[in-house]
Parts: C-alpha cells; structure tokens; sequence
C-alpha cells in the first residue's frame, strides 16, 4: 500500500514579459518564509524544534504580514524548512554532520489551493494575483512517449502538487508537476460504492478511520485495516515486565538497564506510530482521497479511559503524526463527533447498541453484516460529509456539499489477523 504510483513531469513555462518578476517576487518572499522558520527551528544549542504545528502557530501570523503571499503558500514555505529541519535532526541522530538549512535556490512548492494545472497552461499564485502561464509543448504528434504526453495528458494520471523552478543560465522557469493515479487499485481488493472518475472532479472524497485499543490500530472506510492494536499492547506488556523484574533487583545497574529499555521502547513505538501513520497516508493517497476524518481526540481519550497511560498518548501521538505527515500532502485531516458511530449502520442508519457485539456488526433493523470497525470507519466519514452538507466549511476547504464518503475495497471481512501475528 506504500507505493502509490506517482509521477513527477518538468515542463517549460513560457511565461508572460510583465509577469516575470512576479514569479521571481514569489520565490524570495517563499523562501523569506522558510529561512525565518529554519532560524526559529535551530534556534537552541541542544535541540531544534520539528513540530510543524508549532510552527504554524509561533510564524504564521507574522508571516503574513511580512509577505504579501496566500495562506496557503506562507504554511508551504513552513513546512518546507521544517522538512529540512526535520531531516537535519535525522542526520544529527544518525551522527553525521549537519548545519542549520538555508534556502537560497529555486523551489517555490504549488498544490492545486495555490495553482491550477489544465491543458496547456497553468495558473500561479503570486504576491500580485494569478500568473498565467502557457506550456511549452512539443507538437502533439511527438508527444507521445514523452513523460508529458504519458502521464500529464493521460486521464489515468491526476496533477497534485508542483515546484516552481527557475534555470538561471537559459533565464526560464518550469514546473515540475507531480500527478498521482487515483485508479490504483490495492492488491486484490474489491470495490463498493467507488465513484467514477467523472464524479471525483466535481466531488471530493474523505476517508474515515476508526481508531481501536484491541483488534485491529486503525480500520478505514476503505476497507484498509492498518496495524495491530493487540501487538503494540503486547509489545509494552513484554517492556513492563522487564522493567518490573529490574525494579525489584534495585541495584544501580538494574536501575541503568531501566533507563535504556526505556528510552529503547519509546523509540520503537514512535517508530511504529510513524510506520502506522504512512501506512495511513499511503492509503489515502492510493484512494485519490482529500480528506481523512477521526473521531474527536476528546472522544478518543474517553474511549479508552480504561486504557493505560500509553495508549492514551500512543492514540494522540499517531493522529498528530498523519496531521503532521498529511501537511506535505495535498491531504487535509479533520475530526467528527463520534457519538453512536460504533452503534450506527452504516447502510441503513438504524442505531442501536444490540446491532455491535465486540467487532462483528448485525443491523438489528436491515440485516446488514459488516466487520464492526470497518462499519464504525464509514460513519464517521459519513458524519463528516453530513456536517459539510449542513454548510459547515471542511478544513479542505470543500465549502459546499461536495464531500462523499470513500469506501470499498473491504481486503479483508470478520476473521482478520494482522500481519505481525503471523509467524
Ligand atoms: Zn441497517
């Protein structure tokens, strides 16, 4: 499920006299917005800050005001450096040298709020309006073949994000376009209820995720059962053992050894949390999805009130990560109130607790049969689109009624047994 085809097409821009120095503008006051967040990251000896939330929060405002760019290019120019950031701690950990990141050449980063991608021309935004911008294009008999006539021209293929870059020497500038192919079916799976490709252009999609404390981490409303929630249970159940045991030996290197399994196992969790959280992205991104909905970190919490300390910050940690990683994506993550999700058909809407019996799910009313979580998992994206619906702007930016529930590709239905259980 990682390997969402994508596909990423250079293509020359022939670009107005005029409207020249507005690209040029765009790309100073962009990477004024990276570099003021790459001194606010590395701004400590000892550690650099690689929460891209907290940095939205610390710089936006000000960076509006210092910019005359959208809202949407000033947060793309934050999550630039902190990517780099981030990468930059990466090495740090792995002992490799590194310095604070920079930003001084050509990459000014577009997705489809901040540009348009249509046949033969593009539009960009810039401090001062839209830049149209006609393509250079070979003739159209010789076009097939090349990586333009294949994937840009192809209806298979979808444009999602581009950089705008600029070549100094020739004094032209070209779009470096990234297309996805939202028909790209999971292995084996089936589809229900999928739209057809006419529909997603005038409808986007969301995908709902049930998040669980037994079973399986988290289902989706297409049919994606991602991670074992029972394995990481286990997991920490085998560390507070060891740990219990050192305890009772009380010597000062059973307390060292505490120490070290300790830290040991909180880096294999959140290594697992973030493996969980591109498993989630992935499928969302292979569903030609734009939104991903959770149920209320509120509800989350009171859900598993029962839970241990970790699994409460387990579940917070993996929603933040999919925020987080969804941020460089042209997905937006948003949350529902999850009341009676769990209790709710999702095929006929009839409610009542008798319908859940632990993860099967029987419609007391229709006769409905579905694995209780997956049934969960489309609720919840169906409660969201109700909300849009009712006129509420999504975070997508989706203002009207145009969200659909993404759902189908059940892989696998009732007796599921996650891959790390196996062997
Ligand atoms: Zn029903």
């Amino acid at each position: 499920m990682d390997d969402a085809p994508r596909r990423t097409v250079p293509i020359k821009l022939d670009v107005p006299e005029q409207r020249r120095g507005d690209l040029h503008q765009t790309k100073q006051q962009f990477l004024h917005c990276a570099n003021r967040t790459s001194d606010w990251a590395w701004r400590y000896d000892d550690y650099c800050i690689t929460s891209k939330n907290k940095a939205e929060n610390a710089l936006y405002d000000d960076l509006r005001e210092e910019t005359d760019l959208t809202a949407n290019l000033v947060q793309k120019g934050i999550r630039r450096a902190i990517e780099a950031v981030t990468g930059g701690v990466e090495k740090l950990k792995q002992g490799e040298k590194t310095s604070q990141p920079e930003f001084d050449s050509w990459s000014v980063v577009y997705d489809k709020r901040s540009a348009t991608f249509n046949d033969d021309h593009a539009t960009l935004s810039t401090p001062n309006g839209r830049v149209k911008t006609d393509y250079v294009l070979q003739p159209e008999s010789e076009r097939e073949g090349t990586p333009f006539g294949r994937y840009y021209e192809s209806d298979d293929w979808d444009a999602s994000t581009a950089t705008l870059q600029y070549d100094e020497q020739e004094d032209t500038f070209s779009l470096h376009v990234t297309l996805k192919n939202p028909d790209y079916e999971v292995d084996g799976a089936e589809r229900h209820e999928a739209e057809s490709p006419d529909d997603h252009e005038k409808n986007g999609v969301v995908l709902g995720v049930d998040l669980n404390v037994t079973g399986v981490f988290a289902v989706t409303s297409t049919g994606a059962f991602i991670g074992s929630a029972d394995y990481l249970n286990h997991k920490r159940d085998q560390y507070e053992q060891r740990r219990g045991k050192l305890q009772q030996t009380g010597t000062r290197s059973a307390h060292l050894t505490i120490q070290s399994i300790g830290s040991a196992f909180s880096e294999w969790s959140l290594d697992w949390l973030h493996n969980r959280a591109n498993d989630l992205i992935a499928e969302a991104q292979s569903g030609d999805v734009d939104g991903i909905i959770f149920e209320n970190l509120d509800h989350i919490r009171e859900n598993i009130a029962n839970g241990s300390q970790f699994q409460q910050w387990a579940y917070a940690k993996f929603v933040e990560l999919v925020e987080y990683k969804a941020e460089s994506t042209a997905l937006f993550v948003d949350f529902v109130n999850p009341a009676y999700t769990s209790q709710r058909c999702s095929h006929c809407g009839f409610t009542h607790e008798d319908n859940r019996d632990d993860k099967a799910f029987v419609c007391q009313d229709c006769g409905h049969e579905a694995n209780a979580d997956y049934n969960a998992a489309k609720n919840i994206a169906n409660r969201y689109c109700g909300y849009i619906h009712r006129g509420q702007k999504s975070r997508g930016g989706w203002a009207t009624s145009q969200l659909a529930l993404k759902s189908g590709a059940l892989n696998v239905n009732g007796e599921y047994t996650p891959a790390e259980l196996l062997g």
